[in-house]
């Protein structure tokens, strides 16, 4: 009888790299994935998506991205990139498969799927840190969350609300801004932790690897120079620079600086508007904190994504307190020995850049294993 394969959950970047990886170990490796093709989460993405993480720095292992495809990566290129790496490393993906439970019993780990049970001699978890839009409670029928939006022609000629600016709002905004749209506000919580995406040919990324070793001051007293320096001073306009620096912030609430490249110009000339957090939505009326209204056309909510990991592997004492996995990469819990995780550490380095060192840890803890 044929042996189990090691099963990967997720074909985006982080389960493709870690099926190239094993495979290329001599480990024999199936990926089931839930939508119809490979990298599904980059294909709903709004259309003006570029990396913000440098073309060098976004590969996955093994093939580097095309010099054609520039310094920052449209999104639909990296999606034809990953459909091209999943046919090129010959990975065996399983689609419109989804798993919705692991469990370790005597003979090894059992995924409950669309299927039916898979047995498999381990299981990677790479289903995304942003598997599930998170929506505001107060949030009705209007408000598009930022990963059903793909670009501003719906909004023409209309005032619409986008609610954070955090990478995707920002972009969102700017999109809308140039693409037509009368009106843009950006509803605003906490002040993003703004940096350049690029300064005097620098990368924000390139800066971050020497940086995120250094002490956290350090780096906050950088980012914050950068940012008067290139940026200036956006207080006026509802932006100050307040709070904790953008590594601190990353290390206390894991929580990623906006990149900018535009956005802070456009909110200087006027064309995007920073107003207060909401606090309702009241029938045409949004209200906002601190008592003022607006009455926007449309409402776009760039509030994020939740990694959904409980249903999948809680029960198996895995995930910590917030929900993640307590052991990353080639690291695995005592309590499951067979069960990795890879794509859920969302570093200030660059997510796609951590995936590489996860999968050649994951191939070579499974080689060893
Ligand atoms: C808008 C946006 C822009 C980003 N830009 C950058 C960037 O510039 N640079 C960077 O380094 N990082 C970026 N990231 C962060 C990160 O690199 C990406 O989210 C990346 O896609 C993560 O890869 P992943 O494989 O971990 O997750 P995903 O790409 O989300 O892939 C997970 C896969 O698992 C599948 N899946 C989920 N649940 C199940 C299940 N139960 N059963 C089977 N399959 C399942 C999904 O369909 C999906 O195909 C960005 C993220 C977003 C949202």
């Amino acid at each position: 009888m044929a042996s189990a394969p090691t099963v990967v959950v997720g074909a985006g970047p982080a389960g493709l790299a870690a099926a190239a990886m094993l495979r290329r170990a001599g480990v024999d490796v199936l990926v089931l994935e839930r939508g119809d093709r490979p990298g599904a989460s980059w294909r709903g993405q709004y259309r003006s998506l570029r990396l913000h993480t440098v073309r060098s720095l976004s590969a996955l292992p093994g093939a580097p991205l095309p010099r054609s495809y520039g310094r920052w990566v449209a999104g639909t290129d990296f999606l034809a990139y990953l459909e091209g790496y999943a046919a090129r490393e010959r990975l065996e993906i399983r689609t419109g498969t989804a798993v919705r439970r692991v469990d370790a019993d005597e003979a090894g780990l059992v995924l409950a799927s669309d299927a039916g049970p898979i047995t498999a001699a381990a299981v990677v978890i790479a289903t995304g840190y942003n598997r599930e839009p998170v929506v505001p409670e107060w949030a009705d029928g209007r408000v598009v969350h930022s990963s059903g939006y793909r670009d501003a022609e719906p909004y023409r000629g209309r005032a619409v609300l986008v609610i954070g600016a955090g990478n995707s709002g920002s972009d969102i905004a700017l999109d809308l801004a140039r693409g037509g749209a009368r009106r843009v506000w950006v509803s605003v919580r906490t002040p993003p932790g703004l940096v350049p995406r690029q300064a005097l040919g620098l990368s924000a990324q390139v800066a971050a690897i020497p940086l995120a070793r250094a002490p956290r001051r350090l780096g906050d007293a950088i980012a914050a120079l950068e940012r008067r320096l290139f940026l200036g001073d956006l207080a006026a306009h509802g932006l100050g620079a307040g709070g904790d620096g953008v590594f601190t912030r990353h290390a206390r609430r894991c929580a990623l600086p906006t990149l900018d490249h535009g956005f802070a110009r456009a909110v200087r000339a006027g064309s995007i508007a920073v107003v207060p957090a909401v606090e309702a939505i009241a029938g045409e009326e949004v209200v906002l904190r601190g008592g003022g209204c607006l009455r926007p056309d449309a409402i776009v909510a760039a509030t994020g994504y939740r990694p959904a990991l409980a249903p999948l592997a809680g029960h198996l004492g895995v995930l910590g307190p917030d929900g993640l996995p307590l052991h990353h990469g080639g690291a695995v819990h005592p309590a499951a020995p067979g069960l990795h995780f890879t794509g859920f550490r969302n570093p200030i380095t660059g997510a796609l850049r951590e995936l590489r060192f996860e999968a050649r840890a994951i191939a070579a803890a499974r080689r060893d294993g």
